[in-house]
C-alpha cells in the first residue's frame, strides 16, 4: 500500500555530550523515509531541498523505494538547517538555530502519481504546508498521521489547530502535549487533544517509552534500555516511520495493530540513537530489525497468576 510522507529534508548540526557534528543530512521526512521503507514501498516523499543537498542522499533514498517526484529542488537557495544541543540526560535539548531557507516559501504541488495513496504521514513541518497537502489529495487517505513540535506551537498555533481537525493520529512528546494543552497530567492532556480532532494520540517519552491513547483505552510501550545513546536526533521521526510503515504494510488500522506498530516504531527508534544522524538507519538489515523486535517482546513478556 502506498504511503505519502511529508516533512523536512535538511542539514543538522548536533552537539551531544559524546561529540559534535558539522552539517549532516537530517530532516523529519528523511528519517521517516529511511524507517518506513523497511516495511512498505513505494514511499512517496513530499519535501523541498536547496542546491546544497547531496545527490548521493537522494539516490540512496531512491534505491530504497522512495519516490522523489514530490521533492522540489531549488537551484539558488540553501536547504533547511537546524542545529541543536542535547542536555546530559539526552532526553531534552535546546534548539540553537532554525534557518528556514527553502522552507520559507515552500508551496508543495502533489504529483498526480501520488493521488490515491492510502496512508499519509505528515512529518514535522510548517502546519500550513501540512494542511495544503491534505487539501490537495482528491481522495482522503484511510489514515492521516501527524507529527509536530514545540516550535510550531510557538510560531503557528492557529494553523496547527486547524490541521489537527483533519488528522487521525497525532504524535508529540510529553513536553509538547503539556505545552499544547496547558495540562501537566498526560492523561488530562490526552483527553483535551482528543477533543481537538485526532482519534488517537501517541505521546513519546524518549527513553521512557511511548503511550497510545484513544478515547477509551491507553497502551504503553517501553523504550529498549540501551547501554549507549549516542544521538537522539530523529528518533521521533524514525519512530513515526516505523509506526506508519507497519500500519501501511499490514493495512490494518485497528487499535490492536497500532499497539504492534508502536513496538515496531520503538524498535526503529532504538537503532536511530546508536549513531549520529541517520547513519545507523542506513546500515541495518531485515534480520537486525527482527532481532530487535524480538528483544522488545522479551522485555515486556511476563506471566502472572491473578489472586
Ligand atoms: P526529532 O529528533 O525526531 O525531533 O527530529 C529532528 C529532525 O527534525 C532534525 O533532523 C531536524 O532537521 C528536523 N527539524 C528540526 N526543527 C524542525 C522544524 N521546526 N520543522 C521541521 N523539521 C525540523
Amino acid at each position: 500500500m502506498s504511503l505519502i510522507t511529508v516533512g523536512t529534508m535538511a542539514f543538522d548540526a548536533i552537539e551531544t555530550p559524546f561529540g559534535k557534528t558539522d552539517k549532516i543530512v537530517g530532516g523529519s521526512a528523511t528519517y521517516v523515509a529511511y524507517a518506513a521503507s523497511n516495511f512498505v514501498k513505494p514511499i512517496q516523499q513530499v519535501s523541498i531541498v536547496g542546491y546544497d543537498f547531496p545527490v548521493e542522499e537522494l539516490e540512496e533514498l531512491k534505491s530504497r523505494g522512495v519516490q522523489l517526484d514530490g521533492v522540489e529542488i531549488v537551484p539558488d537557495k540553501k536547504s533547511f538547517f537546524w542545529s541543536g544541543r542535547y542536555h546530559a540526560d539526552m532526553n531534552s535539548r535546546d534548539t540553537l538555530v532554525t534557518d528556514l531557507n527553502v522552507l520559507a516559501d515552500f508551496n508543495p504541488q502533489i504529483p498526480d502519481s501520488y493521488q490515491g495513496a492510502e496512508f499519509l504521514m505528515l512529518g514535522n513541518l510548517v502546519p500550513a504546508v501540512q494542511l495544503s497537502v491534505i487539501r490537495q489529495l482528491k481522495q482522503r487517505p484511510r489514515l492521516i498521521v501527524m507529527d509536530t513540535m514545540n516550535f510550531w506551537m510557538e510560531v503557528a498555533l492557529p494553523d496547527l489547530e486547524e490541521v489537527l481537525k483533519h488528522v487521525d493520529i497525532l504524535l508529540v512528546n510529553d513536553a509538547e502535549a503539556r505545552q499544547l494543552t496547558g495540562q501537566f497530567s498526560l492523561v488530562k492532556a490526552a483527553k483535551s487533544i482528543l477533543q481537538m480532532g485526532p482519534k488517537y494520540l501517541i505521546i513519546k517519552k524518549g527513553e521512557h517509552g511511548a503511550l497510545l491513547f484513544d478515547k477509551d483505552s491507553v497502551f504503553f510501550a517501553p523504550a529498549l534500555p540501551l547501554e549507549d545513546v549516542f544521538d537522539p536526533t530523529g528518533a521521533g521521526d524514525t519512530f513515526a516511520g516505523g509506526f506508519v510503515g507497519h500500519l501501511a504494510k499490514t493495512g490494518d488500522i485497528s487499535f490492536e495493530n497500532m499497539k504492534r506498530a508502536i513496538i515496531v516504531g520503538s524498535a526503529m527508534a532504538s537503532f536511530c540513537v546508536e549513531k549520529f544522524g541517520a547513519t545507523r538507519l542506513r546500515e541495518i538489515t531485515k534480520t537486525d530489525i527482527e532481532a530487535r523486535i524480538q528483544q522488545f517482546k522479551d522485555l515486556v513478556n511476563f506471566e502472572i497468576e491473578l489472586l
